[in-house]
């Protein structure tokens, strides 16, 4: 069987998950293909969803601006879609065309192999309010965290907020704008932050998220979604004053294994994909 894969939003230009699935194909020695189907905000996504029908398409990874729409048009959703109201993979079982989400367990398991049991305090400050801070604040929920939402609109926190509500516990769940004072009266209960904003991505390498005068704790911890570039202005932050700081990459490589295992039903070494990931393609 020759294995046809691919990804659908926009723009689609530095993406690294054709690196990372076609290593994934190398590695466990399965024929197949990985293709960028750009597609912008608005577009009709029958002729892709068509194609996994028919079964000319395997697998599709979904990115922005498509994660929340795409929601709405597959048959079946898995639990981590219902609580995260965002798809990043489809597949088709028994001609039903399935919508999951392996971000949640990609982020859940990056950050448990990069701080294990080390935090002394399991209260997280998740920065953003988007689908990326809704599959993080899923993740930490569902593993005991208390979580607080900061956001610079603070109607999308609260939407966020009301979106999870039914999957926190009482009280695990909080909201708070992104000024100084705000976050300061926070921060020190926290053990983790966690950016999943785009500020300090490449282009804007010199944006940072958070306000230059909050008081960091001395052991917080920082797990920054961006992976280009692989050291933010925020991380460099945080290293420079030897407090913990890791980039998306490990979160990247582990979604991607997670859907390439759902579509091909065989596990994949993480190794051969960080060798992908390390090196340029
Ligand atoms: P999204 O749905 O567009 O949400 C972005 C959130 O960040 C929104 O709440 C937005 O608020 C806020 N934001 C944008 N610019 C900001 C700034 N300069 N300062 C403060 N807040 C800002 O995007 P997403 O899908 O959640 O992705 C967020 C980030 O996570 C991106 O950098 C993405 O590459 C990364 N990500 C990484 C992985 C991985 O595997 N490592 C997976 C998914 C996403 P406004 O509405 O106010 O702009």
């Amino acid at each position: 069987m020759i294995y046809h894969f691919g990804l659908t939003g926009f723009p689609l230009g530095h993406s690294l998950s054709p690196c990372i699935h076609r290593a994934a194909l190398r590695s466990t020695g399965l024929a197949g293909d990985y293709k960028l189907f750009p597609l912008q905000s608005g577009s009709s996504f029958e002729q892709l969803l068509l194609l996994m029908r028919q079964g000319d398409l395997h697998g599709l990874n979904v990115t922005i601006p498509h994660k929340q729409t795409v929601v709405s048009l597959v048959d079946l959703v898995s639990h981590t879609v219902r609580m995260t109201g965002a798809v990043n993979t489809l597949y088709l079982r028994e001609d039903r065309l399935v919508g999951d989400n392996t971000d949640v367990a990609g982020f859940m398991t990056d950050l448990h192999e990069k701080i294990g049991s080390s935090i002394p305090r399991r209260k997280a400050i998740v920065l953003g309010a988007g689908g990326a801070a809704r599959a993080v604040a899923i993740g930490l929920l569902s593993a005991g965290w208390q979580v607080v939402v900061s956001a610079r609109k603070p109607l999308q926190a609260q939407v966020m907020r009301d979106q999870l509500r039914p999957w926190a516990r009482e009280g695990y769940l909080e909201t708070t704008g992104q000024e100084e004072t705000e976050i300061n009266s926070v921060i020190g209960e926290c053990g983790l932050l966690v950016n999943a904003t785009p500020a300090g991505m490449a282009p804007n390498l010199f944006d940072d998220p958070l306000p230059p005068a909050v008081e960091l704790p001395e052991d917080l911890a920082l797990y920054d979604l961006i992976y280009n570039p692989q050291e933010t202005l925020l991380m460099r932050r945080f290293r420079q004053e030897s407090r913990p700081a890791f980039n998306g990459l490990g979160m990247l490589v582990e979604q991607a294994a997670l859907a390439f295992e759902l579509w091909t039903g065989v596990p994949v070494s993480r190794a051969d994909l960080w060798k992908a990931v390390d090196q340029p393609c």
